[in-house]
């Protein structure tokens, strides 16, 4: 059984990375009948922001990533091991501070700011690596009474890791789930373990939490593959046995002919609000993610289309080193079939879930109108066929609009134009259709019945596409679909033309075919 966590940093943002990576953190422990805990970082005070902790407890709960340890909303925690925030586990950060200094291991470094700039300014210019390190670190061996001094000027100072000498050629083999075994150079850096506030430092806290805490699984974002030597450094000097780790690769964007990580300044779906607010069902979004740490999810999901996601057998082990790719294409389509496997009634229930928090209007009009808004929301899924047109929740109200008087727009530019191509002449189909629309008759022999009236009137029986070439299906079937479907939605693109008029009813039609026919 393995035990893992999710540890994000209360900043307010939530990136979808970091869901990304609770994901796989999650699945991956109670998929071995472990545990997956929750630990805030809350230890730069500077980032911090009131309400964050609400916000990432509600997102973990809005995507269903369910934890077995950590903080509540209630202000109380569940499990054995807490605190579960990281302000409120000083002491065990000093104590094992203070073993570290006892057994040589840390120092006291008083370094003013203005030194450490030179240390920078200097390195710079001679082209040499940078940091507190070798010759550079200058409180590294100085002596006790010095240090006395300096305690007794109240000088403010930190404590710093003494990075023990690399043996050999100064490399360390490192393993990792996904990369395998690594050969990197070993930690040589002085680090900050504990901050002049007396605070741990990210690197501290995650050796001290993570032996504590019992995990036995580090799933992370790679932006730490490279603080990993001096983690391992850390465990090995405390003799503490090391966790095992998988570094996860950033999820990516195409911008221009270049990648680069979903940034939280330029990309709107860098955060995971975007996805609440737009209106994903939650398990396309997970769905979605499966879909990007594991290739073999797609092919899980054909030969399993009513499972449950979570019984799909991720493996971190699996994943790509390299970033994967966001595509929104790819996220619409899956959305798609979640949404087209869902009842209209579930529909109707996760549109208004939705709209109570991001369109009270519109969850006004769900509310007033349940059983109408449930009659479109069934248009072509009586068997069992999903409908093509909503991807996300937010699709619902436009995808609704014109069933709605008042909301009915008759004709926009564009639509006009086409109106324009394939209206003339049609006036007298249109109120025919309107006159003599009876509801009670089935989808074939309404059909029937209008191709019989367009043939009437010269109109061929013909199914094709006229919305590529309008002036050459005009004259066709086709023409006259499009034409009914401009009169009554203001577009030429709705659900089954039957149905959508079975739904409205024939007061409706009548009123909308002859409006358009005047
Ligand atoms: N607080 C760290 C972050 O926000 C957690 C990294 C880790 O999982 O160890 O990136």
């Amino acid at each position: 059984a393995r035990v893992t966590r999710f540890g994000p940093s209360p900043t307010g943002f939530i990136h979808i990375g970091g869901l990304y990576v609770s994901l796989i953190s999650e699945r991956t422990a109670h998929q071995s009948g472990g545990l997956f805990y929750l630990r805030i970082e809350d230890t730069d005070r500077k980032r911090e922001v009131p309400g964050a902790v609400e916000l990432i407890l509600g997102a973990l709960n809005d995507f269903g990533i369910a934890f077995d340890e950590g903080p509540s909303l209630a202000g109380t925690e569940t499990g054995a091991y807490g605190p579960y925030r990281q302000s409120e586990r000083q002491e065990l950060y000093q104590s094992v501070v203070r073993e570290l200094l006892v057994r040589g291991h840390a120092y006291a470094c008083f370094a003013t700011p203005e030194e450490l700039e030179a240390m920078r300014t200097e390195q710079n210019l001679r082209k040499i690596p940078p940091g507190y390190y070798g010759s550079w670190a200058i409180w590294r061996n100085r002596s006790l009474a010095d240090v006395q001094a300096a305690l007794a000027e109240g000088r403010s100072f930190v404590i710093r890791l003494k990075a023990p000498a690399a043996e050999g050629n100064g490399r360390v083999e490192l393993p990792d789930l996904i990369r395998g075994k690594l050969n990197v150079p070993a930690n040589n850096q002085d680090i900050v373990l504990l901050k002049a506030d007396g605070l741990p430092t990210y690197h501290l806290a995650h050796v001290v939490d993570d032996h504590l805490m019992g995990t036995t699984d580090v799933i992370r974002g790679d932006e730490w593959l490279s603080s990993y030597p001096v983690h391992a450094q850390l465990f090995d000097l405390l003799g503490w046995q090391r966790p095992r780790y998988a570094h996860i690769a950033p999820i990516e964007k195409n911008v221009g002919s270049s990648r680069r990580k979903l940034s939280k300044r330029h990309d709107p779906e860098a955060a995971v609000e975007w996805y609440s607010v737009e209106g994903y069902p939650r398990q396309a979004v997970i769905e979605y993610l499966l879909n990007l740490a594991d290739g073999k999810f797609e092919d899980w999901r054909k030969a399993n289309p009513t499972a449950d996601s979570e019984s799909f057998p991720l493996q971190v082990e699996r994943l790509n080193r390299s970033g994967a790719l966001f595509d929104l294409v790819k996220l619409s389509s899956i959305s798609r079939e979640v949404i087209g496997a869902m009842t209209a009634a579930q529909v109707y229930d996760a549109a208004l879930a939705w709209a109570q928090v991001h369109d009270q209007p519109f969850a006004e009009r769900l509310a007033a109108h349940a059983d109408y808004v449930r009659a479109i929301l069934s248009i072509e899924r009586g068997a069992a066929r999903a409908r093509k047109d909503i991807v996300k929740w937010s699709d619902v109200p436009s995808d609704t609009a014109y069933f709605f008087d008042d909301l009915f727009v008759p004709r926009d530019e564009a639509n006009q134009a086409l109106w324009d191509a394939l209206a003339p002449g049609l006036a007298a189909i249109l109120r025919e259709v309107a006159e003599g629309f009876d509801p009670t008759i089935d989808r074939d022999a309404w059909l029937e019945w209008v191709r019989g009236i367009g043939e009437k009137h010269g109109y061929a029986a013909n199914g094709k596409a006229y919305k590529a070439e309008p002036e050459r299906y005009q004259g066709q079937f086709s023409a006259i679909a499009g034409v009914l479907r401009l009169a009554l939605a203001g577009k030429p693109n709705t659900p089954d033309l039957f149905e959508v008029m079975t739904v409205m009813g024939p007061e409706r039609v009548r009123a909308r075919l002859s409006a358009a026919a005047a």
